[in-house]
């Protein structure tokens, strides 16, 4: 029983039988126990555009894709889920703009048309579902073989939102097994997942988090997961949400599993000054400083053949030397691998700033390129260095030392660094190749942190 009302559009993707839901939770606690941590997964994306005939309504533009995969990824890759967006299409047909409703509808017309290999791509549709009362819609990969055209999930196009985020998330719960936490209303066994308080339709759209429509069953409702109906407060999956999930693609989206990790995903994690004209670490005008930028490889597959450039319009500085690369140096060729940070020892960009120049932020643009031939990956970041007045001293202005140092060669380069946790919960380290702290900031506070200094 799903709701289905005009200003509270559903989604309309329907419950597991309670036998299958029964095995399934048997299976993965059988399974669970067996692991460790989940093994990441590369889902790769085929994203299908289907329109009006006039190809306009129901068209976005690419870039909102690309702002909600990156939401998509964000979401999901604690629970070490990665998505790629590989494929782009746009189909103008009104018959199935209009009737995209699942199985018998234009949407399987739709579905055999433009699916792409469904064993190893998830692909996402959106239409107009808001003429069938709903924001989305998935099917369960149990429901379907595999390989079949039916694998697939489904939005309205008015959904393609950044702020609406969560709703993408919902439904790719549903392609990775996920039922509704109110699945059953307040009866067993539910969604099948015990650390996911059972709850009623009633109490739906909500964001109470005292709300408690099931008071027989331990914990308030679950407003805030990706599996219910709130709204914007939906934000996180359980731990037995992720092993379900798991448990799903290993067995039901088993090409999933084929799929490797091609690209990495790099940012720019900082930037310090080292052996500016005066020494004191600060960029001041009149100063010709190196600039040492640390990458970070967020997830995906190793970083290789790593090289960055330096661009600026900003008339204060002029570049001497633009070009990194992570390649060749005397420590050998630096390969960033997923979840670590990495930054070059004797290779840096050199920039120079006139003497009267005004301080305040250089706006530059970083390009990072990696991969091969047959992989190549490039990125671009606006990052801001501070033209300061002001000069660097010791101890650091603004950081207060939360640990004891610790004194190790962590990354084996025969010099010793020092190591310590501040208030700001980064971790800093120095050693004697820099004369200026990198500040490194871990998003998952309990993931060890490789320093190549
Ligand atoms: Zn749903």
């Amino acid at each position: 029983m799903l709701l289905a009302q005009a200003e509270q559009r559903s989604c309309l993707t329907e419950s597991m039988p309670v036998d299958q839901i029964l095995e399934i939770k048997r299976d993965v606690y059988n399974w669970s126990t067996s692991r460790n941590r989940n093994e990441a997964k590369h889902v790769i994306v085929a994203w299908h555009i289907v329109t009006e005939d006039n190809g306009a309504t129901g068209d976005y533009s690419n870039q909102g894709i690309y702002e909600l995969m990156e939401a998509l990824n964000s979401n999901y890759m604690e629970h070490n889920f990665f998505f790629t967006l590989d494929t782009i299409t746009r189909t103008a047909n009104s018959s199935w703009f209009n009737d995209w409703n699942g199985q018998n509808s234009g949407a399987q017309e739709g579905y055999q048309a433009l699916s792409i290999d469904p064993y190893h791509y998830m692909n996402i549709y959106t239409a107009d579902l808001w003429s069938i009362g709903a924001e989305g819609y998935s099917y369960l990969p149990n429901q379907w073989a595999n390989n079949s055209y039916m694998q697939s999930v489904n939005l309205d196009y008015r959904n393609v939102n950044v702020g609406l985020a969560w709703m993408l998330t919902h439904e790719v719960g549903h392609h990775l097994g996920l039922d509704h936490t109110f699945s059953g209303n307040c009866t067993y066994p539910n969604d099948g997942i015990d650390d996911t308080p059972q709850h009623n339709e009633s109490g739906l759209w909500s964001c109470n988090s005292n709300q408690d429509t099931c008071p027989d069953d331990p914990g308030n409702d679950p407003v805030t997961n990706y599996m219910n109906y709130s709204g914007s407060c939906q934000n996180e999956y359980t731990p037995g949400q992720e092993d379900w999930q798991h448990y799903m693609t290993e067995n039901y989206h088993p090409g999933y599993l084929e799929n490797n990790f091609n690209y990495p995903a790099l940012s720019v994690n900082g930037a310090s000054f080292l052996q500016d004209s005066d020494g004191d670490g600060q960029f001041n005008p009149g100063d010709t400083t190196r600039v040492k930028v640390v990458l970070a490889n967020e997830w995906g597959g190793d970083a290789v053949n790593v090289s960055l450039t330096l661009e600026t319009d900003d008339p204060r500085v002029t570049i001497l030397d633009n070009y990194i690369s992570f390649n060749g140096s005397p420590l050998g060729d630096i390969t960033i691998p997923a979840g670590e940070i990495s930054s070059t020892v004797f290779d840096w960009f050199l920039i120079t700033a006139d003497a009267d120049a005004v301080p305040g932020n250089i706006q530059c643009t970083v390009t990072m390129t990696a991969g091969t031939d047959e992989y190549p990956y490039q990125e671009q970041e606006t990052i801001n260095l501070d033209l300061t007045l002001s000069h660097f001293g010791f101890p650091l202005d603004g950081i207060v030392v939360k640990s004891s140092p610790i004194v190790a060669d962590l990354d084996n380069d025969g010099v010793k660094e020092i190591y310590f946790g501040s208030d700001n919960e980064a971790l800093h380290g120095y050693n004697s190749l820099v004369s200026r702290s990198m500040v490194f900031r871990s998003s998952r506070q309990t993931e060890f942190v490789q320093v190549l200094l």
